[in-house]
């Protein structure tokens, strides 16, 4: 048993010194710096939106901007209460159906294309090329494709003109075998806005309509790993609005393809193969120590986390099986109503991070799934580049109760799903499972 108290310090002048178990990021908030409860009203400085349009188009992920990306991989349609995807559908039949999410190439990928096949002589499969092949015959598919090479080449600072056509063609494997994808939501504004502040985030989805936005994002994970077999983890995050590195104010998640786990994933495998649970000890019990816990259910915890720059919310599934993919439906959906509870709470008007964590399918040691939504709201300053000690705003009480207050008002409003809130949790001792993983 660890002695949590080394982690997080209540001094007597209300001073609370944070120091992250996985990361040792030291944090302190400092009293007197409490912010305001959090609510949904329009806000003044709004401006009211023309009058409805037929289809929206205020940013390249809007509807009538399809174009405006690269080709389309995959979409999602809701028939009757079904969900449908369709893949790889031609520019003509964009418009057929009306897709709930889209998953489509990021225009200029973080790992590159030319990385996969100059570092690892990545080959196209057969498939892709075929994909390829059957949108380019296609003479607005090509047109397409030729466009928006084009457009990068002119961000790139190239003449489009000087490059030739069997070169073009090259670039354009990126759009097909690329990857780093987005899943981008149907509508960029919520129905019936009426100001421009109203924007569509995770939370103004119905908790059904998150559910297959998760199932649809872990859909595009798969295919991912399935086209690339040198890629050992698919990173996965959502950046809702501008502070939060978000291009457009278009709700979207990004996965990007890496020939690593990255550092953070890196670092709690090493603490992990020396504590098997150290996502309970160190995580959903130290929370419940602390009286951290925002919400429960039979899936997931959520609580406020300790040691972060950013007021950080950690959600953890419980499920013993620790792929995002192997999760059964209700587990996905218990996890996925969390998920949206929190979003919902901080509304559309915070900008947040979510980010996930899960096991790297080579590795042997295992951790739940995990996910942490970082509100961006203090940016770090000269202070914290020279101590390291961080000053995070908001305490993790602070960031708790004004959580949990909010959820109170959804459940009233219905508008999230069924959970325990705040003092109604269980939180009991380990209620993580992935350490019993095979044992069902
Ligand atoms: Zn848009």
């Amino acid at each position: 048993m660890s002695n949590y108290n080394q982690y997080f310090i209540k001094m007597q002048d209300g001073t609370i010194k944070q120091i992250n178990p996985f990361t040792g990021t030291e944090v302190w908030t400092v009293p007197g710096r409490a912010s305001k409860p959090i609510n949904n009203a329009i806000p003044e400085h709004a401006k009211k939106m023309e009058k409805t349009r037929k289809k929206e188009d205020f940013c390249n992920f809007c509807e009538a901007k399809y174009l405006n990306t690269p080709p389309e991989k995959e979409r999602l349609v809701k028939i009757g209460k079904k969900y449908l995807p369709l893949a790889n559908l031609k520019p003509l039949m964009l418009e057929a159906t009306k897709p709930v999410f889209r998953r489509i190439p990021n225009l200029f990928e973080i790992v590159t294309m030319e990385y996969w096949k100059k570092n690892f002589d990545f080959k196209i499969t057969e498939e892709t090329a075929k994909a390829k092949d059957d949108y380019l015959s296609d003479k607005r598919g090509y047109d397409h494709v030729m466009n928006v090479v084009n457009m990068k080449l002119t961000l790139l600072g190239q003449d489009p003109a000087k490059v030739d056509e069997s070169k073009k063609l090259d670039y354009a494997d990126a759009f097909f075998a690329g990857g780093h994808e987005l899943i981008v939501a149907h509508r960029h504004f919520v129905k019936g806005a009426e100001f421009d502040t109203q924007l569509c985030s995770s939370g103004e989805l119905s908790p059904s309509e998150h559910k297959e936005y998760l199932k649809f994002t872990i859909r595009g994970m798969l295919n991912i790993y399935k086209n690339n077999k040198y890629v050992r983890y698919v990173s996965i995050f959502q950046n809702w609005l501008k502070p939060a590195g978000a291009s457009f104010d278009h709700l979207h998640k990004q996965l990007v393809a890496i020939d690593e786990w990255g550092v953070s994933i890196e670092r709690e495998m090493a603490l992990l193969r020396r504590n098997p649970n150290i996502y309970n000890e160190m995580g959903a019990n130290l929370a419940a120590y602390f009286n951290l816990v925002i919400a429960e259910n039979d899936h997931a915890i959520a609580f406020a986390d300790i040691g972060h720059r950013y007021p950080t919310i950690c959600v953890f599934s419980k499920s013993t099986e620790i792929y995002p993919y192997d999760l059964k439906e209700k587990e996905l959906a218990g996890f996925s109503d969390i998920i949206h509870a929190m979003h919902a709470a901080l509304t559309s008007q915070i900008s947040a991070n979510e980010e996930w964590y899960y096991t790297p399918k080579d590795s042997i040691d295992i951790m739940p799934w995990h996910i942490l939504i970082k509100l961006r709201v203090n940016t770090p300053a000269g202070f914290e580049g020279g101590t390291k000690i961080y000053i995070n705003p908001s305490s993790p009480y602070d960031l708790r109760d004004r959580i949990i207050t909010r959820l109170l008002e959804l459940r009233k409003e219905k508008k999230i799903a069924k959970m325990s809130i705040g003092g109604e949790c269980d939180a009991k001792p380990n209620p993580l499972r992935y350490y019993r993983r095979g044992t069902r």
